[in-house]
């Protein structure tokens, strides 16, 4: 099976090398893949695709592989993928669920304890040998409110650790699955010193996080995100954060967040997304420069240990679709 491998960084590369199975006939791009990658038309006979989180699948693209038979998300999320097109070209979509619940739930916290406890600041006031008791004065965790949107694979790590910490935990899900304190979204939003937004991009959750949502909150609450940019609506944040309505958010993702990749040269949709995304990144630019937020490039996955998982997933992955039909885990799309 001929598999195309896409935004394939140096420790991939050779953990596939060494592992790859022999009768894969792998290929290897360090550019992600959308419907601006040139691919050469001997690479449009591939069987299979495997892409992280940063490509983005729509029919345009898919449609230049017409043999394509599978695709191997590196990835949990998959709202970067046409699933539709993917039903009706039979085109099997696995990901690598619960590779990191423990990984992302552990960052939410590095985010609060980070700007609760004002750990940036006292480092950098410690170097310009200003510092200030005052200023750096934070705030604890036990006994504060953590309010959990989307109590799945890594929202329920979220209220374990957040118990761990003497939290009292409430959560809005659509499901109400696990003996948890469930409450409406407004509850949540009035009552929670925290709310960790842990739910999947759906056309529900587009801007959850929105203006009115936002005038909802505590003065005092902070927001974190580590879910996905576009369930917050960036301008409405910016606002809440410059006025005082909330005190303070820390985002591992932002929307449009392709345009903040480190390598500019990567995005190979940049003048799209410039297009689209041009007033949305004015904000993100401008929440950059305030002080009571922090803004991370979708990095809450990223420890040696979960990219490892991620990695020896695909592979389990990429064997099981040779016998699709004796229950193959991990199936987004069957
Ligand atoms: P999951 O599917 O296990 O859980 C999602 C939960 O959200 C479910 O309980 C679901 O019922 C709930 N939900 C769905 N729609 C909702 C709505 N409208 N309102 C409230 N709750 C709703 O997913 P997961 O593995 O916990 O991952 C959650 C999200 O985290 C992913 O979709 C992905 O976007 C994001 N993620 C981010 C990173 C990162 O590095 N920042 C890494 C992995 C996953």
């Amino acid at each position: 099976m001929k598999i195309l491998f896409y935004d394939i960084r140096d420790f991939e590369l050779d953990f596939l090398l060494e592992k790859i199975p022999n009768n894969i006939e792998p290929y290897f791009f360090k550019t992600l893949l959308d419907k601006n990658t040139y691919i050469d038309t001997k690479y449009q006979d591939a069987e299979a695709l495997s892409v992280f989180v940063s490509s983005q699948l729509d029919s345009e693209i898919l449609s230049k592989f017409k043999k394509l038979k599978y695709i191997f998300l590196r990835c949990v999320g998959f709202s970067n993928v046409d699933l539709n097109y993917c039903k009706e070209h039979s085109i099997h979509v696995f990901n690598t669920p619960n590779y990191g619940n423990s990984t992302v739930a552990e960052y939410v916290f590095a985010l609060i304890l980070t700007l609760g406890k004002k750990i940036i600041k006292a480092k950098t006031s410690l170097q310009n040998a200003d510092s200030d008791a005052v200023e750096l004065m934070g705030i604890e965790l036990l006994g504060k409110t953590m309010g959990v949107i989307g109590a799945g694979a890594i929202g329920r790590k979220v209220i374990n650790i957040a118990h761990g910490f003497g939290m009292n935990v409430l959560v809005y899900d659509i499901q109400k699955k696990g003996a948890y304190n469930f409450v409406s979204l407004d509850e949540l939003l009035e009552k929670s010193d925290f709310v960790s937004i842990n739910c999947p991009l759906t056309e529900q959750t587009y801007h959850l996080i929105n203006k009115e949502t936002i005038s909802k909150m505590k003065k005092t609450a902070f927001l974190i995100n580590v879910a996905r940019g576009e369930v917050v609506d960036t301008k409405a944040l910016y606002m809440a954060l410059m006025y005082k309505k909330i005190q303070a958010a820390a985002l591992d993702v932002v929307e449009c967040e392709q345009l903040l990749c480190s390598n500019w040269n990567k995005c190979s949709n940049t003048q799209d997304l410039k297009y689209i995304c041009l007033k949305k990144y004015f904000f993100i630019e401008k929440l950059m420069r305030l002080e009571n937020i922090i803004i991370t490039p979708h990095n809450a996955y990223n420890t040696k240990e979960a990219n490892e998982r991620i990695l020896n997933m695909t592979l389990e992955n990429i064997n099981s679709s040779f016998d699709i039909n004796s229950g193959t885990k991990n199936l987004v799309l069957i």
